[in-house]
């Protein structure tokens, strides 16, 4: 394919523009690169109405061939990896290594989730009757998905979606709808028409698909606050949801680990992707034992980590993806400085053209501090000292938010009884952030409602049906 900068939407099969065009911003220069289709109601209504046509075939389609649909659409990433690496670092920010292992993780979500079949429950069958639950596919589903992870969280929803036998309408960001309108042009080589559209619009178009009575699920990623106006918008019509939100995860680190050998991967759990990652550790609390050398040797690892464009050679960190989530973390640096907190490293503004926050790491500050209760989704990261397991968890758990966590000692035993009380989606015990297309991976609490990913999450993009037979039936002969 080529990576040109023609930019279209795929509504029944066909690349097409809308009238109005937007604006895509590098978020390491704050130049604008690109622009694409602005689609309002009526390209929404084109994509919607080619959906429902492509439904009924699609739905047919004995499900072997839909895998080997998926399949296909995976080796056409996997042919593109080094254009798709190049275009997903200048919308997104992220470094080139990054951004290539998110495009081979597209691919791969893509291939290994058609490993997964749509089971059929016998429930009865006696010498009266059979009576079997089957599942099958709800009918159009409206995909959004948000900046930090275009590709693969395009592809959490893909996979599962039209395995199931569904059609879909995918809308990506308007902060990065590149990679995801090239992948459009490949799948029009692949799928029958309609089958997957693919639309790109401003802050207009996410409410105008939840409110549209011609969706019957929405699968959204992004944040808590959007997550609520998507249910409350999904509600007259009943539309099915499935909400992966924010999170606010903790790092419980415990006194036994070996402070040097486990510096770099701590940092990297909270800073990877700039820490724009729902799953980032966003509060790390560490055992009053190891508190100082572990806090210094975050901090000097911190230091040799170089920051920049993320396409130049030896980047790696990228800038904030958004104008809008720069000023949010800004404002939350401004927060602690205005407080008094500790800074150990960063805090102020890199005057440099593009978004770039400096690494930040804060010393203890309080618990019902902004920077330790809310959300950054940047560069960020506060260090908290504990020395009673239960009041740790009891910290950890005093929030709204559930969707990850972990916990990391050398008594893995020990580590792995409290990361069971951990109330989150997904608890790793010494790593971080490994998810698996074959897992269920979702938020507790207000960090989502239903999951992606495992049987659990293929069976969210279906109707469970069961279909009774009377076996010998008085009237017949
Ligand atoms: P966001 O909520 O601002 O936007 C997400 C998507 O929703 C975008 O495509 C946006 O255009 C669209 N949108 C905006 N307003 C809408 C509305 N009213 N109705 C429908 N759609 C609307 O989120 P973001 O800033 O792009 O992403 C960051 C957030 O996403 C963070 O909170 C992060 O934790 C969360 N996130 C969660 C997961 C997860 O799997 N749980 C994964 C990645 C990111």
């Amino acid at each position: 394919m080529e990576f040109n900068n023609n930019y279209h939407m795929l509504i029944g099969g066909e690349l097409v523009a809308a009238e109005a065009r937007l604006d895509v911003v590098n978020p390491a220069n704050e130049q604008v690169i690109a622009c694409v289709p602005d689609a309002g109601a009526a390209e929404l209504d084109a994509a919607v109405a080619a959906a429902r046509k492509a439904f009924p075939g699609w739905a047919a389609t004995p499900i072997a061939e839909r895998k080997a649909m998926l399949d296909a659409l995976a080796d056409s990433i996997f042919a593109n990896v080094d254009g798709f690496k190049r275009l997903l670092t200048a919308e997104q920010g992220k470094p080139h290594h990054e951004a290539q292992g998110e495009i081979m993780g597209a691919g791969y979500w893509l291939k290994a989730y058609t490993a997964l079949d749509l089971p059929e429950t016998v429930n009865e069958d006696s010498d009266e009757r059979l009576s079997i639950t089957r599942h099958v596919p709800l009918g159009v589903v409206g995909a959004i998905a948000p900046w930090n992870f275009p590709m693969i969280l395009a592809m959490f929803k893909v996979a599962p979606g039209l395995l199931a036998g569904n059609t879909m309408v995918l809308k990506p960001s308007p902060f990065t709808p590149l990679c995801t309108l090239k992948f459009a042009e490949l799948a029009k080589e692949i799928l029958p028409a309609g089958v997957l559209n693919v639309i790109t619009g401003g802050d207009h178009l996410g409410p105008l698909m939840t409110a549209h009575p011609g969706f019957d699920k929405i699968s959204f990623t992004g944040s808590t606050q959007t997550g609520r106006r998507v249910m409350a918008s999904a509600a007259p019509t009943l539309k099915r949801v499935t909400l992966e939100l924010g999170g606010n995860d903790a790092a419980i680190v415990m006194p036994d680990v070996d402070v040097e050998k486990i510096a770099e991967q701590l940092f990297w759990a909270a800073f990877t992707n700039n820490g724009q990652i729902c799953i980032a550790t966003k509060r790390m609390y560490i055992h009053k034992d190891i508190y100082e050398p572990l806090r210094d040797a975050l901090v000097a690892y911190a230091r040799t980590v170089k920051v920049g464009d993320g396409s130049e050679q030896g980047t790696q960190i990228g800038p904030i993806n958004n104008e809008a989530q720069y000023n949010r973390v800004l404002d939350l640096i401004q927060d602690a400085k205005d407080n008094g907190y500790k800074f150990l490293l960063g805090g102020e503004k890199a005057e440099v053209p593009g978004y770039f926050v400096p690494i930040t790491i804060l010393d203890n500050p309080p618990e019902d501090s902004r920077i330790v209760q809310e959300e950054q989704f940047g560069p960020v990261l506060p260090l908290i000292r504990f020395d009673d397991f239960e009041d740790v968890l009891n910290r950890v758990n005093a929030s709204d938010y559930g969707l990850g966590g972990s916990v990391w000692g050398s008594d893995e035993d020990k580590a792995f009884e409290l990361a069971q009380r951990v109330q989150s989606g997904t608890v790793w015990v010494n790593e971080t952030q490994h998810l698996s297309p074959l897992a269920a991976f979702g938020g507790m609490k207000q960090s989502g409602v239903g999951v992606e990913g495992g049987l659990e999450g293929l069976l969210e993009y279906t109707s469970a049906q069961t279909l009774v037979r009377r076996k010998k039936a008085a009237f017949v002969n």
